[in-house]
């Protein structure tokens, strides 16, 4: 007889149609992505989600009228053509409703000296003399070895696929000039190779696009990606796009539990159980989608042991940031969107200093803020979770982020005037606020990847019947490892349980 306490999801395994039950945990965009392939392809997928929405860290959150942009800033894969395109169109993510708008120039670099944009062409840079002639020639060089690099999206050896991905070989030979100088790129770090330009104000620009500390192989390719055209704005942002795959999921027929943490995972039988609050799912499938660097400590009996998982916890080192938004009652319209600005006086900022800010304004974004009204947003990078623990610890952490932002918005109103005495709203997320809500490492929402650095990954398949998927599977993580590394994991699934792998 059934334990009453699987009951509940025993019902779902009474579907006729599935043969095989999954649980994903997490309505993240790997989880998302592994869901929808996974139900597609005719596996009965259940998601657990600890927190009340889609999204995991790609998100936006609304507050006194005004929406607040917390995740994709750009979309890789945007553009048609590119290969993880098609992924985004078969989860639902991108739809014909809700477009995308692809920013030129990416940034405008905001200083005393006025404004300098960075185009997707790279035009108008003010070139000081030689030396800034050579850097650009040798960045617009390293940029067209990238010019056909992307992130292959092929089919797993020996699966069954309704729809197969041809294996281009083509597609590979066209990559080759990127692996040749990939080596001398992860040897140095963005912001070392911003110094071969002799101005400061190209270096500022350039320090805009990735964090200046890690290797210029991720600065080559993220430019590399606006300047093929690709990397967008979808209109609705981050909420928008995971709501889409979670629409799409469950017109499929699937099942998300919001509010519903995974407390743990065990063997159960010839498959597998996770525990919830009150009562133990059993399945066939189990996919953590939750940061894997924190799954290893928390999500089984005893903290894994693989040497994976000891080098994943002695070596991996996290990417965090602070979230400042700000809601005003001013038209920033004529504003540009993405600004790198130089600090009159340097913001002091939980035991940190900045001199430059990275501010997105979204007056232009519809339905973002009130008629009349704009919405700025700034991500301060930087290893801040000890600091924010202290703070939290010692009681002081509201003060704190009080302190943080009046400092913020002190240096606003002396480059965006408007703003002063126009502020509605702030808010604030710390990395303490990430883990709260996402349960990620550290609060972090990627790995630095310094130069020289390794990258320690969890494997997608654990053992049959569990997996993970997601940001820490996957190079430095970002939405496109999450998608790319959903899809494999909904793959290597299906190919365990010889099932044939739907993609559309
Ligand atoms: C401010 C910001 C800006 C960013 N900008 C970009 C950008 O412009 N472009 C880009 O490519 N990437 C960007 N990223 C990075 C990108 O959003 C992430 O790398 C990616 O979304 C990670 O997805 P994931 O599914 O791997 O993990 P997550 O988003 O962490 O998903 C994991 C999910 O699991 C849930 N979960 C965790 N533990 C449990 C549990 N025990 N039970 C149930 N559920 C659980 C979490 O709540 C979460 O929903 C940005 C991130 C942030 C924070």
């Amino acid at each position: 007889m059934a334990n009453p306490r699987h009951e509940k999801f025993f019902r779902i395994e009474m579907d006729s149609s599935s043969s095989h039950k999954a649980i994903v945990i997490g309505a993240g965009i790997s989880g998302l992505t592994t869901a929808v392939y996974l139900q597609r392809s005719g596996i009965q997928t259940l998601i657990l989600e600890k927190a009340a929405g889609p999204g995991g860290v790609s998100t936006s959150w609304k507050r006194k009228g005004y929406t607040f942009e917390g995740g994709v800033h750009w979309l890789i894969g945007a553009k048609e053509g590119i290969p993880l395109h098609q992924v985004w169109l078969e989860t639902g993510a991108l739809q014909e409703s809700h477009p995308v708008h692809f920013k030129d120039p990416i940034y405008t670099l905001v200083d005393r000296e006025g404004i300098m944009p960075l185009f997707r062409d790279l035009h108008g840079l003010e070139l000081k003399g030689l030396r800034d002639r050579m850097a650009l020639w040798s960045l617009r060089f390293h940029l067209a070895c990238f010019r056909h690099f992307h992130q292959p999206i092929n089919d797993l050896r020996g699966l069954r696929v309704k729809y197969p991905k041809p294996f281009s070989v083509g597609e590979y030979v066209k990559m080759l000039p990127a692996v040749l100088v990939t080596p001398f790129l992860m040897a140095q770090s963005a912001r070392g190779y911003a110094k071969r330009f002799k101005n400061n104000r190209i270096r500022a620009l350039l320090a805009a696009v990735v964090e200046p500390n890690v290797n210029a192989l991720s600065l080559i390719y993220t430019l590399g990606t606006f300047h093929e055209g690709d990397s967008g704005y979808p209109k609705g942002g981050s909420l928008r796009l995971a709501q889409n795959m979670a629409d799409s999921f469950l017109g499929l027929g699937g099942e998300i539990r919001y509010q519903t943490m995974a407390e743990g995972i065990l063997p159960d039988g010839k498959g597998w159980a996770v525990r919830t609050d009150g009562e133990v799912l059993q399945s066939d499938v189990v996919v953590v989608s939750a940061d894997a660097r924190s799954a290893i400590d928390t999500l089984f009996r005893e903290p894994l042991q693989d040497g994976w998982a000891k080098k994943m916890r002695s070596g991996l080192r996290t990417t965090q940031c602070m979230f400042l938004g700000v809601g005003v009652e001013a038209d920033l319209s004529s504003r540009p969107r993405s600004m790198q600005i130089v600090l009159h006086s340097p913001l002091k900022a939980a035991g940190r200093t900045y001199e430059t800010v990275v501010v997105n304004n979204y007056a232009t974004e519809d339905g973002y803020a009130p008629e009349g009204c704009s919405v700025i947003t700034c991500l301060l990078h930087g290893p801040t979770y000890a600091y924010w623990k202290a703070a939290k610890d010692d009681g002081s952490y509201e003060a704190k982020k009080k302190e943080v932002m009046d400092g913020f918005l002190e240096a606003m109103g002396k480059v965006i005037p408007e703003i002063r005495d126009a502020v509605v709203v702030t808010n604030m997320a710390t990395p303490l606020t990430y883990e709260r809500y996402c349960g990620t490492f550290e609060g972090s929402y990627m790995t630095d990847w310094p130069p020289f650095s390794r990258l320690y990954h969890a494997p997608i398949r654990y053992r049959k019947g569990l997996y993970f998927t997601g940001q820490r599977t996957a190079y430095s993580g970002g939405l496109p490892p999450a998608a790319q590394s959903g899809r494999t994991t909904a793959q290597t699934v299906c190919k365990d349980f010889g099932v044939e792998f739907v993609s559309h």
